[in-house]
């Protein structure tokens, strides 16, 4: 995913009911912002930000386009960001360093 902001807020708030949450593409100095409530559970948490991280960076113009891709991109997202941080363990050598010292002093 690229991220074209320079960083992301999260705020858990109660009041976007309905709504689990909410991203504005320059809502603190021209910096992007994801809302997220607060009363809702962890997983649900964690698909709303990838699901609104995806709107942050995406210019399509068509409503119900914008939602089918955040929607995929909510669900595929995390679990190629999996991927990514498994494959670390492989390509980079202060991860590979990190695991293997963790599996021999067993912390
Ligand atoms: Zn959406």
């Amino acid at each position: 995913m690229s991220n074209e902001k320079d960083s992301v807020y999260i705020f858990l708030k109660k009041d976007l009911v309905p709504k689990y949450g909410q991203c504005n593409k320059y809502a603190i100095d021209s910096t992007g912002s994801i809302w997220i409530r607060a009363d809702i559970s962890e997983p649900r948490k964690a698909y709303v930000f990838a699901h609104e991280l995806y709107h942050l960076n995406d210019k399509s113009k068509h409503w119900l386009w914008r939602e089918i891709k955040a929607t995929i991109a909510g669900v595929v997202w995390p679990l190629w960001g999996l991927v990514c941080v498994l494959w670390d363990f492989v390509a980079v050598k202060e991860r590979r360093d990190f695991l293997v010292d963790r599996i021999r002093k067993k912390y």
